[in-house]
């Protein structure tokens, strides 16, 4: 028994060699899947009929059930997606007027706890199989091109201009850390990568992670992906709190990390750093300054993301005057920083807030508290 839905192509090289039969098969089985969008072997006109049969045997996968979609003024989609064992997870696609860019999800929660996350909320409860992860995407474009056809997608316009409703660009910032998940992740995002399937450049397919260190500088041996890192505060005492994570690896050792990605890729690449905004936590001078000493030299990109608020979380966006000057200050020392346009607030589209209305499966509400600075 086989994943055929999930499986990147050398693994399904191996399994029609097994079958006694050609390798080129895999090339033709994720052009069905994956470009033609076709999951019913039957309809496979170009495999012998008793392939087709012994695909149907095989495959154990059960395509996610769509439990809720919402699609915001903006554009901005969300689903909610039910598992074969009744989990849910979250993915959601933001629309521009020349790309759109699908969030995924890695696991089902998280157990890495960051504070100001909706997902962390939740606990972890498992990984995601590779199927469950490219099933997103597969799903996503289906239901994008019946939704595009509608009027009311027809009249929504973002800076005036028509929404794009393709899947250009793919980040695995969803629920989970795809880096506790490699096994799985790896085979969804050679797919997303494959020609014969979703075709995607390796700059459009990222990486984010909180921040699994070793994972981190073996990236480039596993796949070609691009690679952010959600950093949140160049501050270990800080980041020790947003992060718990940062006690294991701690901001020097993620640099390291950082230069072993950049240096196995040559210096072609640079890695994009999140920070999130967190009003009177992360956001003042001493803030900045630590950022710059941090990232002045190296090949970065930081994307200011002002905080989506959710009521089970204790904290408050910075003011749009804080993160326009905590940009300037970046910019003036030519970090490349750019600023998080906000969507999907009305449908709370950041990751975990529409399924933490689900599915709650800690206490945490119950532990957390405000956190104060000196
Ligand atoms: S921010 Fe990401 S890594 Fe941290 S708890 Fe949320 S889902 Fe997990």
């Amino acid at each position: 028994m086989i994943d055929l839905f999930g499986a990147d192509r050398p693994t399904l090289e191996n399994y029609f060699l097994e079958l006694e039969d050609k390798p080129f098969r895999a090339v033709q089985l994720v052009k069905w899947i994956h470009q033609r969008g076709e999951y019913d072997f039957a309809k496979m006109s170009d495999f012998p009929k008793t392939l087709r049969t012994q695909l149907s045997n095989d495959e154990i996968f059960q395509l996610p059930q769509i439990e809720k979609v919402v699609i915001d003024y903006d554009g901005v989609v969300k689903w909610l997606f039910r598992l074969h064992d009744d989990n849910i997870i979250e993915t959601v696609f933001i629309p521009e007027n020349n790309r759109g860019t699908l969030c995924i999800s890695s696991q089902v929660g998280c157990y890495l706890d960051c504070r100001f996350c909706a997902t962390a909320l939740q606990g972890f409860n498992r990984n995601l199989a590779s199927a469950e992860i490219i099933a997103q995407v597969w799903l996503a474009r289906q239901q994008l091109s019946e939704i595009s056809a509608t009027e009311e997608w027809k009249n929504k316009r973002w800076n005036d201009l028509p929404l794009s409703s393709k899947v250009t660009n793919v980040v695995l910032m969803g629920m989970g850390e795809p880096l506790l998940n490699v096994k799985q992740v790896m085979p969804a995002v050679r797919l997303m990568l494959d020609d014969n399937a979703y075709g995607l450049s390796k700059r459009k397919v990222t990486i984010s992670t909180a921040g699994i260190a070793p994972m981190m500088s073996s990236l480039p041996q596993e796949c070609e992906a691009s690679l952010a890192l959600s950093l949140h505060s160049a501050i270990d005492s800080v980041r020790d709190i947003l992060v718990p994570l940062n006690k294991k690896y701690d901001i020097k050792t993620l640099m390291s990390a950082c230069w072993d990605y950049i240096k196995a890729h040559n210096h072609r690449r640079h890695i994009l750093f999140e920070y999130v905004m967190l009003k009177g936590v992360n956001d003042d001078d001493k803030h900045v300054r630590a950022l710059i000493r941090l990232l002045g030299d190296f090949p970065a990109k930081i994307n200011l993301i002002p905080f989506n608020p959710y009521p089970k979380l204790p904290y408050q966006c910075s003011s749009m005057k804080t993160i326009h000057r905590f940009q300037d200050q970046l910019k003036k020392r030519d970090i490349n920083t750019t600023i998080r346009k906000t969507r999907g607030n009305q449908i709370q589209a950041a990751c975990g807030q529409l399924s933490g209305e689900v599915q709650d499966r800690t206490n945490r509400l119950t532990r957390l508290k405000t956190i104060e600075f000196a």
